[in-house]
């Protein structure tokens, strides 16, 4: 088929000049075969071309399928309850510390069946296709021990199969919290963990990435590098929780092990964001968790000056993000931290899709890639940002086929 829309925003680095940051083509069309983007280009010469294909007429913008690069959409059970308290003032880690947070979602996860967790990921993956998300990274870490966590891994793997969904990527929260078995000792469980919980993973298939938070009050670069020693020794992808409460050298610490990814960065130092730039390690900017802590944003002025290569995604999960909205955070890193519309959108989808090691994939409508797209409802990408809390998609199509809402 040509699907032709009044506006291409391709994302492709090809076509994109300091005016035109996006590659966008105005009337423009793309020729879909097999699945797959077959070409690219001006609507009135690719309908020349391909003269015998038949038109889909596209409304609206264009835009490659969204890719959410941080989730942990695996989780069941409700952290409303928690919400309340927040608002009566107390904090993440009084929360945390009170028996809620991640622990709290720990006993859900624990209590479920793995085919209840597969139910209601698969449901959030739909709602998600809805926004426009056509690949979600999808993380355990509400398990705990070896066996829920691998019991969440699961639940992403049946959902992984199915191609009415978004694509998955299942990375292993190797490090979330300290379950109360661990007896406080996060150095022995960190080390536990190294020894056998990354080779079970590993072994099984169940990851391409393993993560993990290092932060104040989480765990310490020295109890997180055995963990990612372990996972790049057995060909694994590493992802770090950064800088979400202080700087304790997390970025830096990815950097060195290679990280794909640092995530939250709102504390981050120049020593950091330099060595990111350097390991070309991405920045993955979490504002629906900020806005919710009521945070400052991430050092955004030092992430573009060091030339770090900048992701915007949804963080969903139960407590600090209760979202399932991409479109929902690229408002806010627009809003709230000072995005450019393009570097949003580009965090969205190339950018973002590189740094889950898929950008010859997906994030780009360019020849070859999976025909990944979405048809809004809306006339250019700067809508895209700003018409909040109502999906303004048309349809979103994952390699070709309709997985949400309906052609025109
Ligand atoms: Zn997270």
């Amino acid at each position: 088929m040509l699907v032709v829309s009044p506006r291409v925003v391709t994302c492709d680095a090809r076509l994109a000049t300091h005016a035109n940051p996006l590659g966008a083509i105005d009337d423009g069309a793309v020729s879909v075969r097999d699945g797959r983007i077959h070409a690219v280009g001006r609507a009135s010469e690719l309908r020349e071309r391909f003269a015998d294909e038949p038109v889909v007429r596209a409304p609206g913008v264009l835009t490659p399928g969204l890719v959410d690069a941080h989730t942990h959409a695996p989780w069941v059970g409700s952290r409303a309850g928690e919400y309340a308290l927040r608002l009566a003032g107390a904090g993440y880690e009084a929360i945390a510390a009170a028996g809620g947070g991640i622990v709290a979602s720990m006993r859900s996860v624990r209590a479920a069946t793995r085919d209840v967790i597969a139910e209601e990921l698969a449901a959030r993956l739909g709602r998600m296709a809805s926004l426009g998300v056509t690949t979600v990274e999808a993380k355990s870490g509400y398990g705990l021990d070896l066996a829920s966590e691998r019991k969440q891994l699961e639940a992403i793997a049946a959902c992984g199969v199915r191609a009415d969904l978004p694509r998955l990527v299942p990375t292993y929260l190797a490090l979330h919290a300290l379950p109360r078995e661990a007896n406080g000792d996060r150095a022995a469980y960190a080390a536990e963990v190294a020894r056998t919980s990354v080779p079970a993973i590993a072994a099984a298939g169940l990851a391409r990435f393993v993560d993990a938070y290092v932060d104040r009050n989480a765990f310490s670069c020295e109890d997180a590098r055995p963990v990612f020693e372990r996972a790049g020794e057995l060909g694994l992808g590493v992802r770090v929780h950064a800088g979400q409460f202080a700087d304790v050298g997390a970025a830096e610490l990815a950097s060195s092990q290679g990280a794909r990814s640092a995530d939250h960065l709102e504390h981050l130092g120049e020593r950091g964001a330099e060595a990111m730039a350097r390991a070309g390690v991405s920045a993955v900017l979490l504002p629906v968790a900020s806005f919710t802590l009521q945070q400052a944003p991430p050092p955004i002025a030092l992430l573009r000056s060091a030339g770090v290569k900048i992701v915007v995604a949804s963080d969903a999960n139960p407590g600090t993000a209760p979202t399932e909205s991409l479109p929902l955070a690229l408002a806010l890193a627009v809003r709230s931290y000072g995005l450019t519309v393009a570097e949003a959108i580009l965090g969205a989808t190339r950018e973002a899709a590189a740094c889950l090691d898929l950008g010859e994939e997906t994030g780009t409508i360019r020849e070859g890639l999976a025909a990944d797209l979405v048809l809004w409802d809306l006339a250019d990408e700067n809508a895209i940002v700003q018409p909040w809390g109502a999906s303004r998609v048309r349809a979103t199509l994952r390699g070709g086929a309709v997985i949400a809402g309906a052609m025109p």
